[in-house]
Protein backbone atom coordinates (compact mmCIF):
# COMPACT_ATOMS: atom_id res chain seq x y z
CA UNK A 1 0.00 0.00 0.00
CA UNK A 2 2.55 2.46 1.07
CA UNK A 3 4.37 1.77 -2.49
CA UNK A 4 0.93 2.07 -4.71
CA UNK A 5 0.88 5.42 -2.74
CA UNK A 6 3.92 6.56 -3.08
CA UNK A 7 3.61 5.63 -6.86
CA UNK A 8 0.10 6.88 -7.01
CA UNK A 9 1.84 10.35 -5.77
CA UNK A 10 4.39 10.20 -8.85
CA UNK A 11 1.33 9.81 -11.03
CA UNK A 12 -0.19 12.85 -10.26
CA UNK A 13 3.02 15.00 -10.06
CA UNK A 14 3.88 14.05 -13.69
CA UNK A 15 0.18 14.59 -14.25
CA UNK A 16 0.10 18.06 -13.38
CA UNK A 17 4.00 18.99 -14.68
CA UNK A 18 2.43 17.71 -17.80
CA UNK A 19 -0.33 19.86 -18.04
CA UNK A 20 1.31 23.17 -16.53
CA UNK A 21 4.00 22.88 -19.23
CA UNK A 22 1.23 22.76 -21.81
CA UNK A 23 -0.40 25.83 -20.60
CA UNK A 24 3.06 27.36 -20.83
CA UNK A 25 3.65 26.85 -23.97
CA UNK A 26 -0.13 27.42 -24.96
CA UNK A 27 0.72 30.73 -23.27
CA UNK A 28 3.98 31.26 -25.16
CA UNK A 29 2.72 30.79 -28.34
CA UNK A 30 -0.64 32.69 -27.74
CA UNK A 31 -2.79 29.54 -28.18
CA UNK A 32 -4.39 30.12 -24.88
CA UNK A 33 -7.91 31.32 -25.10
CA UNK A 34 -8.89 33.76 -22.87
CA UNK A 35 -12.61 33.89 -21.93
CA UNK A 36 -12.51 37.26 -20.94
CA UNK A 37 -15.72 38.70 -19.41
CA UNK A 38 -16.82 41.06 -17.23
CA UNK A 39 -16.61 39.94 -13.85
CA UNK A 40 -16.83 40.47 -9.86
CA UNK A 41 -13.37 40.03 -8.72
CA UNK A 42 -14.80 39.37 -5.26
CA UNK A 43 -16.64 36.54 -6.64
CA UNK A 44 -13.85 34.79 -8.01
CA UNK A 45 -11.85 35.39 -4.83
CA UNK A 46 -14.23 33.59 -2.72
CA UNK A 47 -14.68 31.13 -5.29
CA UNK A 48 -10.61 30.07 -4.86
CA UNK A 49 -10.92 30.62 -1.20
CA UNK A 50 -13.97 27.97 -0.84
CA UNK A 51 -11.25 25.61 -2.92
CA UNK A 52 -8.41 25.90 -0.70
CA UNK A 53 -10.48 25.62 2.53
CA UNK A 54 -9.96 21.83 2.70
CA UNK A 55 -5.62 22.42 2.87
CA UNK A 56 -6.73 25.28 5.33
CA UNK A 57 -8.32 22.87 7.80
CA UNK A 58 -5.64 20.24 7.17
CA UNK A 59 -2.87 22.58 8.42
CA UNK A 60 -5.01 24.54 10.97
CA UNK A 61 -4.12 27.46 8.94
CA UNK A 62 -6.34 30.80 9.69
CA UNK A 63 -7.19 32.88 6.77
CA UNK A 64 -8.47 35.84 7.35
CA UNK A 65 -10.80 38.12 4.41
CA UNK A 66 -10.20 41.89 5.39
CA UNK A 67 -11.88 43.49 2.54
CA UNK A 68 -15.30 45.29 2.73
CA UNK A 69 -15.88 45.79 -1.18
CA UNK A 70 -18.39 43.43 -2.32
CA UNK A 71 -18.11 44.10 -6.12
CA UNK A 72 -15.13 45.03 -8.13
CA UNK A 73 -15.64 44.62 -12.21
CA UNK A 74 -12.89 43.66 -13.93
CA UNK A 75 -12.47 42.52 -17.83
CA UNK A 76 -11.15 38.95 -17.33
CA UNK A 77 -10.97 35.64 -17.75
CA UNK A 78 -12.77 34.04 -14.73
CA UNK A 79 -11.37 30.49 -14.48
CA UNK A 80 -7.88 31.50 -15.53
CA UNK A 81 -8.36 34.26 -12.79
CA UNK A 82 -9.63 31.60 -10.09
CA UNK A 83 -6.16 29.42 -11.14
CA UNK A 84 -3.76 31.74 -10.46
CA UNK A 85 -5.52 32.93 -7.24
CA UNK A 86 -5.79 29.44 -6.00
CA UNK A 87 -2.27 29.07 -7.00
CA UNK A 88 -0.80 32.01 -4.56
CA UNK A 89 -3.22 30.85 -1.69
CA UNK A 90 -2.26 27.29 -1.84
CA UNK A 91 1.58 28.67 -2.17
CA UNK A 92 1.08 30.38 1.35
CA UNK A 93 -0.77 27.33 2.53
CA UNK A 94 1.66 25.19 1.99
CA UNK A 95 5.15 27.42 2.65
CA UNK A 96 3.46 28.43 6.20
CA UNK A 97 3.47 26.10 9.33
CA UNK A 98 0.67 24.29 10.81
CA UNK A 99 -1.49 27.30 12.72
CA UNK A 100 -0.07 29.76 10.85
CA UNK A 101 -2.02 33.01 9.50
CA UNK A 102 -3.24 34.32 5.98
CA UNK A 103 -4.55 37.15 4.84
CA UNK A 104 -6.69 38.40 2.26
CA UNK A 105 -7.24 41.82 1.17
CA UNK A 106 -8.20 43.64 -2.00
CA UNK A 107 -8.51 47.16 -2.54
CA UNK A 108 -10.39 49.56 -5.21
CA UNK A 109 -7.56 52.23 -6.20
CA UNK A 110 -8.39 54.66 -9.05
CA UNK A 111 -7.41 52.18 -11.85
CA UNK A 112 -6.90 48.50 -10.25
CA UNK A 113 -8.28 46.12 -8.19
CA UNK A 114 -5.31 45.28 -5.80
CA UNK A 115 -5.39 41.57 -4.67
CA UNK A 116 -3.09 41.13 -1.40
CA UNK A 117 -1.93 37.19 -0.01
CA UNK A 118 -0.26 37.58 3.36
CA UNK A 119 1.51 34.53 5.32
CA UNK A 120 3.23 34.77 8.37
CA UNK A 121 5.36 31.66 6.96
CA UNK A 122 9.03 30.60 6.22
CA UNK A 123 9.50 33.82 3.76
CA UNK A 124 12.14 34.15 0.79
CA UNK A 125 15.48 35.74 1.25
CA UNK A 126 16.03 38.73 -0.15
CA UNK A 127 18.11 37.15 -3.15
CA UNK A 128 16.08 34.69 -3.64
CA UNK A 129 12.78 36.91 -4.28
CA UNK A 130 13.74 38.01 -8.01
CA UNK A 131 13.78 34.37 -9.39
CA UNK A 132 10.65 33.29 -8.06
CA UNK A 133 8.91 33.92 -11.19
CA UNK A 134 11.54 31.82 -13.09
CA UNK A 135 10.13 28.22 -14.49
CA UNK A 136 10.94 25.37 -12.26
CA UNK A 137 12.55 28.37 -9.81
CA UNK A 138 11.90 26.46 -5.94
CA UNK A 139 13.54 28.45 -3.35
CA UNK A 140 14.73 24.62 -1.13
CA UNK A 141 14.54 22.11 -3.87
CA UNK A 142 13.97 19.09 -0.87
CA UNK A 143 11.80 20.86 0.63
CA UNK A 144 9.65 21.69 -2.11
CA UNK A 145 9.84 18.45 -3.57
CA UNK A 146 8.51 17.35 0.02
CA UNK A 147 5.60 19.38 -1.21
CA UNK A 148 4.45 18.17 -4.49
CA UNK A 149 5.31 21.24 -6.49
CA UNK A 150 6.50 21.63 -10.02
CA UNK A 151 8.20 25.38 -9.68
CA UNK A 152 5.90 26.21 -12.45
CA UNK A 153 3.12 27.87 -10.53
CA UNK A 154 4.23 31.23 -10.20
CA UNK A 155 5.41 31.62 -13.98
CA UNK A 156 2.23 30.68 -15.24
CA UNK A 157 0.61 32.87 -12.62
CA UNK A 158 2.27 35.57 -14.19
CA UNK A 159 2.14 34.87 -17.54
CA UNK A 160 -1.24 34.86 -16.96
CA UNK A 161 -1.93 38.40 -14.84
CA UNK A 162 0.15 39.80 -17.46
CA UNK A 163 -1.89 38.79 -20.23
CA UNK A 164 -4.85 40.85 -18.61
CA UNK A 165 -2.71 43.82 -18.50
CA UNK A 166 -2.25 43.26 -14.84
CA UNK A 167 1.21 42.85 -12.80
CA UNK A 168 2.14 40.60 -9.72
CA UNK A 169 4.71 41.63 -7.44
CA UNK A 170 6.35 39.64 -4.01
CA UNK A 171 7.99 40.88 -0.97
CA UNK A 172 8.75 38.50 1.37
CA UNK A 173 11.24 38.30 4.62
CA UNK A 174 13.10 35.25 5.56
CA UNK A 175 11.24 33.50 8.44
CA UNK A 176 8.84 36.40 8.67
CA UNK A 177 6.44 35.78 5.66
CA UNK A 178 5.57 36.31 2.21
CA UNK A 179 3.33 39.36 0.61
CA UNK A 180 1.90 38.91 -2.99
CA UNK A 181 -0.01 41.75 -4.61
CA UNK A 182 -1.92 41.30 -7.93
CA UNK A 183 -2.96 44.27 -9.61
CA UNK A 184 -5.62 43.97 -12.28
CA UNK A 185 -7.27 47.01 -14.35
CA UNK A 186 -10.44 47.98 -13.19
CA UNK A 187 -13.28 47.54 -16.07
CA UNK A 188 -13.59 50.54 -17.80
P1 LIG B 1 3.76 24.44 -8.06
O1 LIG B 1 3.12 25.76 -7.74
O2 LIG B 1 4.13 24.30 -9.50
O3 LIG B 1 3.01 23.28 -7.52
P2 LIG B 1 5.82 25.40 -6.35
O4 LIG B 1 4.82 25.87 -5.33
O5 LIG B 1 7.10 24.79 -5.84
O6 LIG B 1 5.17 24.36 -7.31
P3 LIG B 1 5.81 28.12 -7.37
O7 LIG B 1 4.40 28.29 -6.94
O8 LIG B 1 6.22 28.64 -8.70
O9 LIG B 1 6.23 26.58 -7.34
O10 LIG B 1 6.75 28.79 -6.27
C1 LIG B 1 8.17 28.77 -6.46
C2 LIG B 1 8.88 28.68 -5.14
O11 LIG B 1 8.71 29.89 -4.43
C3 LIG B 1 8.35 27.59 -4.20
O12 LIG B 1 8.94 26.34 -4.45
C4 LIG B 1 8.72 28.14 -2.84
O13 LIG B 1 10.05 27.78 -2.55
C5 LIG B 1 8.67 29.65 -3.04
N1 LIG B 1 7.40 30.24 -2.53
C6 LIG B 1 6.29 30.54 -3.24
N2 LIG B 1 5.34 31.10 -2.47
C7 LIG B 1 5.86 31.15 -1.22
C8 LIG B 1 5.38 31.63 0.05
N3 LIG B 1 4.17 32.15 0.20
N4 LIG B 1 6.22 31.53 1.13
C9 LIG B 1 7.45 31.00 0.99
N5 LIG B 1 7.96 30.54 -0.17
C10 LIG B 1 7.19 30.61 -1.26
MG1 LIG C 1 3.01 26.86 -6.10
Amino acid sequence: EEFLGADEREADRMTRLVKDLLQLSRLDYNREKLNKKEINVIEVIKGAVFKVDISLEAKNQNLKSLFVESNIEIFADKDRLEQVLINILSNAIKYTHEEGEITLDVVRTLEHAKIIIEDNGMGISEKEVPKLFDRFYRVDKARSRAMGGTGLGLSIAKQIVTEHGGNIEITSEEGQGTTVTITLPLLE
